[in-house]
C-alpha cells in the first residue's frame, strides 16, 4: 500500500490526471465561493418520503446525523414551492408520476414535484463524519451495488458483516457466500463499467469527506484521519481514479451546459453583488470545464442494443435515487440526494440532450432549479475530495519515505 498518485490518461476519458490536478485549485476556489451564494446554497427536497424497498431502516440517533430546515420565508419568493410548482418544466420526454415525485423518459433519477419538502441551506451542512454506519448503511450500499449496478460489486469483501438484502436474486446471493475475490470488470461492456465507476467514485468521495472531517469520539476533536482515508480509499487505487473520472464527467456536462448556464436567470436575493458574483464564478467554472472536461459521450450507447442498455442504465440509476429515501441519517440522505441528482443531471446532459435541446432560448425550462443547484454542488463535492486527496498525500509523505 503506497502513497499512490495516478498519472497519465484517465481511462474512458480524453483527459489525464495531471490536467485535472492542474486546475483543481482554481476550480476549488471558484466553486467554494459559488456554492455559498444564495442561488446555489438553498436546496429544496422532500427528505422524509417512505423507503419504497423495505419496511424499516435503522434511523441514526447520533446528533451528528441531524439537520435543520430553512424557513420558506427566508428563501426568495421565486424559488418557493408554490411558485415552482406552477412552472412548466421541460417538455422533453413523457412524464411518469408517483406521489410527490416524477421522472421523464430522459431523466436518470426521480425528481421532486415540489408539492412537499423543505428548504435546506447546504452551506450549513458539511458532508463529514456523522456516525451513520453498520448494517443500515451497508444495506444501502449493498442494494446499490448488488441490485442496481449490473452485478458489478466489491461487496463480497464484506460478507458476514451485514444482513442479506431483501429480494436479492439467488445468483447474486452467491457473491456474498464466497471469500473476497476481487472483480474482473474487463468482461463487461463500456457502459456498465462507466456506471460502476460513477457509483464507486461517489462512494469514494463520500468516504474521503468522512475521513477529512472525522470526529475522534474519545477526544471530541474533529481532524483529518489518514488511517481512515488509506483504508477506505487510497489502498484501492481504482477508487481514487474513479473520483477523477467523475470529476471529468461532471466537467464535461458543465461544459456542454455552458451556453444555458451563461444566460440562466440567477436573480436571487435582490443584491446586485450576489447576482454579479454568481455570473462571474459560473463563467470561470464553465471556462475551465471547456478546457478540461474532455469526455467523449458519443462512444457510449452506440451498439446494437444501445437503447435497451440505456433504458436499463436509467432504470438502475432511478432506483438508486429512490434508495436514497432509505438512508437512515438525515444529513447523509440530504447529500446522497443532492449528489445522485447532480450525477443524474450530468448523465441526462451527456446521454440524452443534443445541441438543439440544450439551446437556452428555445428550451429555457430545460432543467429544474434543483438540477442546476445539484449539478454545481456535486461538482464542488468531487473537487473538494480531490483537494483533500492532496492534503492526505502530504500527511502521508510527512510520515516518512512511503513512496
Ligand atoms: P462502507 O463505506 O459502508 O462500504 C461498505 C463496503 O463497500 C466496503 O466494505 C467495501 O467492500 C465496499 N466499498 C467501500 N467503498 C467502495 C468504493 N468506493 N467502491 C466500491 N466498493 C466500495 N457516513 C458519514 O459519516 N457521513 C456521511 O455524510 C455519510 N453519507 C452517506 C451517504 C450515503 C448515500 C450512504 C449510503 C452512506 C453514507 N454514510 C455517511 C455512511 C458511510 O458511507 C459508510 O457506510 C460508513 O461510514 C461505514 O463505513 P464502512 O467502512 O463500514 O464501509
Amino acid at each position: 500500500c503506497k502513497n499512490y498518485k495516478p498519472t497519465g490518461p484517465i481511462e474512458t476519458t480524453l483527459c489525464d490526471y495531471e490536467t485535472v490536478e492542474s486546475v483543481t485549485e482554481e476550480l476549488y476556489s471558484n466553486l467554494s465561493e459559488l456554492v455559498r451564494l444564495p442561488f446555489f446554497k438553498y436546496f429544496q427536497v422532500d427528505l422524509y418520503r417512505d423507503c419504497p424497498f423495505w419496511n424499516e431502516y435503522g434511523s441514526c440517533m447520533d446528533p451528528g446525523c441531524a439537520i435543520t430546515t430553512v424557513d420558506e420565508s427566508d428563501v426568495p419568493e421565486k424559488w418557493r414551492s408554490t411558485t415552482l410548482s406552477k412552472l412548466e418544466s421541460s417538455s422533453i420526454g413523457k412524464r411518469h408520476e408517483l406521489p410527490g415525485c416524477y421522472y421523464r423518459d430522459s431523466d436518470f433519477c426521480f425528481l421532486d414535484d415540489h408539492t412537499e419538502g423543505d428548504y435546506f441551506d447546504l452551506s450549513l451542512v458539511p458532508e463529514r463524519f456523522t456516525g451513520y454506519s453498520g448494517p443500515g448503511a451497508h444495506r444501502i450500499w449493498r442494494s446499490i451495488y448488488e441490485e442496481n449496478c449490473f452485478g458489478l460489486s466489491e461487496l463480497n469483501l464484506m460478507a458476514g458483516n451485514s444482513p442479506a438484502p431483501v429480494s436479492l436474486p439467488d445468483s447474486m446471493s452467491e457473491v456474498f457466500s464466497g471469500e473476497g475475490k476481487g472483480i474482473d470488470h474487463s468482461e463487461h461492456c463500456l457502459e456498465k463499467r462507466v456506471y460502476y465507476k460513477i457509483i464507486s467514485g461517489l462512494h469514494a468521495s463520500i468516504s474521503t469527506h468522512i475521513c477529512l472531517e472525522y470526529l475522534n469520539r474519545t477526544t471530541g476533536q474533529w481532524a483529518p484521519n489518514l488511517e481512515c482515508f488509506i483504508e477506505r480509499v487510497a489502498s484501492h487505487p481504482e477508487r481514487l481514479q474513479y473520483m477523477y473520472f467523475n470529476t471529468v464527467l461532471l466537467l464535461r456536462a458543465v461544459s456542454r451546459l455552458g451556453p444555458y448556464l451563461s444566460v440562466y436567470d440567477y436573480c436571487s436575493t435582490g443584491t446586485h453583488e450576489d447576482d454579479q458574483e454568481t455570473l462571474s464564478r459560473i463563467s470561470k467554472v464553465v471556462n475551465i470545464a471547456q478546457n478540461v472536461g474532455r469526455f467523449d459521450e458519443t462512444v457510449l450507447f452506440r451498439g446494437e442494443n444501445a437503447n435497451v442498455l440505456k433504458e436499463e442504465f436509467k432504470t438502475h440509476f432511478r432506483n438508486v435515487s429512490r434508495i436514497m429515501d432509505c438512508v437512515g441519517c438525515d444529513k447523509c440522505r440530504l447529500w446522497g440526494k443532492v449528489q445522485i441528482t447532480g450525477l443524474a443531471t450530468a448523465m441526462k446532459i451527456l446521454f440524452e440532450l443534443d445541441e438543439k435541446a440544450l439551446d437556452p432560448y428555445s428550451n429555457a425550462n430545460l432543467l429544474q432549479r434543483s438540477e442546476v443547484v445539484a449539478l454545481m454542488n456535486t461538482l464542488y463535492r468531487f473537487v473538494e475530495s480531490l483537494t483533500a486527496v492532496n492534503q492526505f498525500r502530504a500527511m502521508w509523505s510527512a510520515m516518512g519515505p512511503a513512496d
